[in-house]
């Protein structure tokens, strides 16, 4: 009895490092590619998989990713985005998220294989800027800029503090009497 202990501790080990060495499965539905699309530039959560919009204009009430033509704007509200708090301030046409950036350890398990390798060296500050306008074709947009970024017609800007960089999305469409201008 006492020869097969040794090997059977010795397999189950070999399990453990496979295990740990492999790469996670891909998801039944992965956080990036099988979103769906949004117009303004979008946050991914990368330990949770939570995505969400830092949207600054209204959107249309029927069509996804398109904006309403007739915006109410002069309001403020508080928004919960990828699992962070922040405000859009549509007076002004802005929309401030503040990212920390030592908290989140990146948990591939959300993501596609495709996806991984497309976000491979831009998963160090546990959160990610995509433009998803098309989601299967997503842009990256880097959180390590220096100025001013432009996304069709956001501006992306950041502040950087000593454990989070606050995000300011601005919007540059016109607005006429409340009507969107492109
Ligand atoms: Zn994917």
């Amino acid at each position: 009895m006492k020869k097969y202990i040794f090997p059977a501790i010795a397999v189950v080990l070999i399990l453990i490092c496979l295990i740990t060495i492999l790469p996670a499965p891909n998801p039944k539905r992965c956080a990036i590619c099988d979103s769906i699309p949004y117009h303004a530039p979008a946050l991914v959560n990368l330990a949770t998989g939570e995505v969400g919009e830092l949207a600054v204009y209204e959107p249309h009430p029927f069509k996804v990713a398109e904006l309403n033509e007739y915006q109410q704007g002069g309001t403020f509200s508080f928004i919960y985005v990828a699992g962070l708090n922040g405000y859009s301030d549509t007076a002004n046409w802005e929309t401030h998220i503040t990212i920390p950036t030592n908290e989140n350890e990146y948990e591939e398990k959300h993501f596609c294989k495709s996806c991984r390798e497309r976000i491979f060296g831009h998963t160090e500050k546990g959160f990610l800027l995509l433009d998803l306008r098309t989601p299967e074709s997503f842009d990256i947009l880097s959180l390590d800029f220096e100025e001013i970024q432009l996304v069709r017609c956001y501006e992306v800007q950041k502040k950087e503090g000593m454990d989070e960089i606050e995000i300011i999305v601005h919007g540059t469409l016109e607005i006429v009497d409340h009507i969107i201008v492109e």
